[in-house]
């Protein structure tokens, strides 16, 4: 059974999360005894991929797949499963990759398991383990499909170099005008340096800081951190934030290494979206608020004594 992976980039540079998937899929490959290829879009230099034990890369590049287009994109994966006969599909558990998914396994007649944690609970029967409800349970899925396609959950496995030669080839599969009948015609990009999706830190902001005119503190500490600035819902609702930086169960995501809570109270909704980061830290002035009960560690007190207090300490390091 070989494995597909496909390695998400952006403007030419691979995501974290393609090194992820690479890393992931050598563990799963090794249990396996085969091999690991890559399909990538417009990736510009591949050889980083040999780093996280990916054999060979299948590179595409093409002008019609400048902007992400769904179905094209889809169908650019099936054709390379396709063509190296795989039968393990694996993709990230991004936007993109969220949308991908169920159309690669549709196209290949595929079992999908989404939001998968771990290496395979067992292979034959096929068995995985994944996260359900935000977060809040785990389930055993088991795909009896000849191929599979899996969506590994974000910052769930790690990245790991494991060297190995790369063989690189060109790949021109097929794209038809039928691919193109939904397309992308504008992207508003995030303010933050660091995107949401990206990032191993997330520094977050809610109605506690009273105003968008006091960002500047929150945006400073992230600068520090290598953060993306995030914030909660009423916080985008106002116009305070752009609804990019919205994370929740309405918002986006957050499964980061390190998040940071300034001035949110810990709405279940809010946990919904950020409940799978690593460590969880809140900064509030009161002791009661529900953020405690989830955080790793949290500081009782005024944001605005504290955060500049925090970044200055963290400039000194
Ligand atoms: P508040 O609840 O007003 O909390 C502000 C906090 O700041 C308080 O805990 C207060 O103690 C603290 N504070 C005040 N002053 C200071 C200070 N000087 N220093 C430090 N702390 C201070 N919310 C989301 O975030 N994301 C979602 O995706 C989302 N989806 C929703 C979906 C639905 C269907 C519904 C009904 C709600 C949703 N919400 C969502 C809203 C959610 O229920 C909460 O209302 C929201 O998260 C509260 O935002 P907040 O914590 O910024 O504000």
């Amino acid at each position: 059974m070989s494995i597909l992976i496909y390695a998400e980039s952006a403007e030419g540079k691979f995501k974290k999360v393609a090194f992820e998937l690479a890393s992931y899929a050598k563990k799963v490959a090794e249990t396996l005894g085969t091999t690991v290829t890559a399909v990538t879009v417009n990736a510009g230099n591949v050889s980083d991929l040999s780093k996280y034990g990916v054999d060979k890369v299948l590179k595409v590049n093409s002008e019609k797949l400048a902007g992400f287009t769904a179905k094209a994109y889809a169908d650019v994966i099936r054709q390379a499963a396709e063509k190296e006969n795989v039968k393990l599909v694996l993709l990230s558990s991004t936007t993109d990759s969220l949308y991908l998914a169920p159309l690669v396994a549709v196209a290949l007649n595929a079992g999908y398991a989404s939001n998968v944690v771990g290496l395979p609970l067992s292979t034959s029967p096929f068995q995985v383990k994944r996260n359900a409800f935000s977060n809040k349970a785990f389930n055993i899925t088991e795909i009896a499909t000849d191929v599979k396609v899996l969506g590994l959950a974000k910052n769930s496995y790690g990245v790991f170099e494991n060297g190995s030669s790369l063989a690189e080839e060109d790949f021109s599969p097929a794209i038809g005008e039928n691919d193109f009948g939904v397309k992308v015609q504008s992207v508003e990009k995030a303010s933050g340096k660091v995107t949401i999706a990206d990032a191993e830190i997330v520094v977050s902001g809610g109605r506690g800081l009273k105003g968008p005119e006091n960002w500047g503190m929150l945006e400073e500490l992230a600068g520090v951190l290598g953060a993306a600035t995030a914030c909660s819902k009423p916080v985008s609702d106002l116009g305070w934030r752009p609804h990019t930086e919205h994370v929740g169960q309405t918002g986006k995501p957050v499964a980061a290494n390190l998040y940071i809570a300034i001035g949110i109270s810990g709405a279940i909704q809010h946990i919904a979206g950020i409940n799978s980061s690593k460590v969880k830290v809140v900064i509030n002035a009161d002791a009661d608020a529900p953020f405690f009960k989830v955080a790793d560690y949290g500081i009782v007190g005024d944001a605005f004594e504290i955060v500049p207090k925090l970044t200055q300490k963290l400039k000194e390091f």
